[in-house]
């Protein structure tokens, strides 16, 4: 593990969500010796990052019709295998291809992953029901491609285990009710102890809203608008691994597309529809029924599969306002300064993205941090192996 560098005196930076976005921004900032106070309303990795699908993409989903966020996942997916390994099942993944219009799609598909540098295997039917017995058998063509499952919430434990041993604070179960704001300048956020009951203040140089679907709530607190749309998905969880890959639908994304083994468990998913507030979390029975029909496509054994759980969660979708289904908005990150944006000093924004794009979000958003602070450091993060997600338990 890197050593921090040496810190650039007295700047402060207070970081608003522990998620997976907050958690790699952390350990990011941490390493250039920048002081850090991680502040998290509930247990860390409690929003969208801990109850995701698992899917560390390697950009093919995304390879046709949103050719940025497929770039941003090969690369990340590349670097996240050298700097946490063992967080990943390294399965890799098959789209698979079965009907007519679903080998309409194929040329498209491996001409995007080409252009994305994605590698991309064409297997005949015989060679991918060898590597995976329970697939569909009247499939037509599958393509191999290097996904792999990862583990939601140890992932991002990792960060934070590492940043904390670099000297960042992390609280969690501390909730942010207001932000510090006079003269147009953030200079922090007024903060509730959920264990206490305690008010407080922390002062800040800079203060970061990584709040996810969250982030257009914590950024009216500012007085600015982020153009966040919270777009809820369901997963259905079935006992038993029914596949041992990664397994996609080949086609334009759609409900019910992806199956995901976890450990003694198969995750399809997922829907996708778009709300105003990412605490309207409900888990429709219509979007269940949809996971147990296309997933059937996929392994017909699913119709048999016992049921373990079915739940939702919010992805923070960069969006224009009165979007649909949130399927037509792109994957990619964005790091707003809002002095820029909307006048207002002191305060950043870090949102989109994905859980496999999480280092690099933290990159794009500590590099305009530490152009906002003056700290003259480069991110250490590629190359920074990250301790091991039971550092987390220990500190
Ligand atoms: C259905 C679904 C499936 C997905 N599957 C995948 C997948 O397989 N692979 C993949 O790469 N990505 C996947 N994603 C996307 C991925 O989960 C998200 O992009 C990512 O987890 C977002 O992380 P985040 O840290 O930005 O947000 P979050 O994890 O939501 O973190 C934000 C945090 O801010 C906290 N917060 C909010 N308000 C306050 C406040 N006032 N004070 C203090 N804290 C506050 C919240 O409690 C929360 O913990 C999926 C998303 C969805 C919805």
């Amino acid at each position: 593990m890197a050593t921090p560098a040496p810190r650039a005196p007295d700047a402060r930076v207070l970081i608003v969500g522990g998620g997976g976005t907050g958690a790699a921004l952390a350990h990011d900032l941490a390493l250039r010796g920048v002081r850090v106070t991680l502040v998290e309303r509930g247990e860390l990795t409690s929003g969208t990052t801990g109850r995701h699908h698992g899917l560390l993409h390697s950009g093919a989903r995304y390879a046709v019709s949103d050719p940025e966020s497929a770039v941003e996942c090969i690369e990340e997916n590349t670097i996240l295998r050298r700097i946490a390994a063992g967080s990943f099942e390294e399965n890799d993944g098959l789209f698979v291809a079965l009907t007519e219009e679903d080998m309409e799609y194929l040329p498209a598909f491996l001409e995007g992953c080409e252009a994305s540098r994605i590698p991309a295997q064409l297997l005949s039917p015989e060679q991918a029901l060898r590597l995976e017995p329970n697939l569909n058998p009247s499939l037509k063509a599958a393509v191999r491609v290097p996904d792999a499952t990862m583990d939601a919430m140890r992932m991002p434990l990792r960060f934070f285990a590492t940043a904390r041993a670099n000297g960042a604070e992390i609280l969690n179960h501390m909730e942010v009710t207001g932000l510090l704001i006079h003269g147009g300048i953030v200079s922090g956020a007024a903060v509730l102890d959920q264990v206490t009951g305690r008010d407080a203040e922390i002062q800040a140089d800079v203060t970061v809203n990584a709040t996810g679907p969250w982030s257009e709530q914590v950024a009216r607190m500012a007085g600015v608008d982020v153009p966040i749309r919270p777009s809820p998905g369901v997963m259905l969880a079935l006992r038993g691994r029914l596949c041992n890959m990664v397994l996609n639908r080949l086609h334009r994304s759609g409900d019910g597309d992806i199956i995901v083994p976890q450990r003694a468990l198969s995750i399809v998913g997922t829907s996708s529809w778009v709300v105003e507030d990412p605490e309207e979390l409900d888990v429709p029975q219509d979007h269940v029924r949809r996971m147990w029909e296309e997933g059937e496509k996929l392994i017909p054994a699913v119709r048999g599969a016992r049921f373990r759980a079915a739940w939702s969660a919010a992805r923070p979708l960069i969006g224009s306002r009165g979007a649909d289904t949130g399927r037509e908005l792109s994957r990619t990150f964005k790091a707003i300064d809002h002095a820029e944006a909307d006048r207002v000093e002191g305060f950043v924004t870090i949102t989109g993205g994905k859980a496999t794009t999480l280092r690099g979000m933290a990159e794009l958003c500590a590099d305009v941090v530490c152009r906002k602070l003056g700290v003259d450091e480069r991110c250490r993060t590629r190359e920074t192996v990250l301790l091991p997600h039971t550092a987390h338990y220990a500190a």
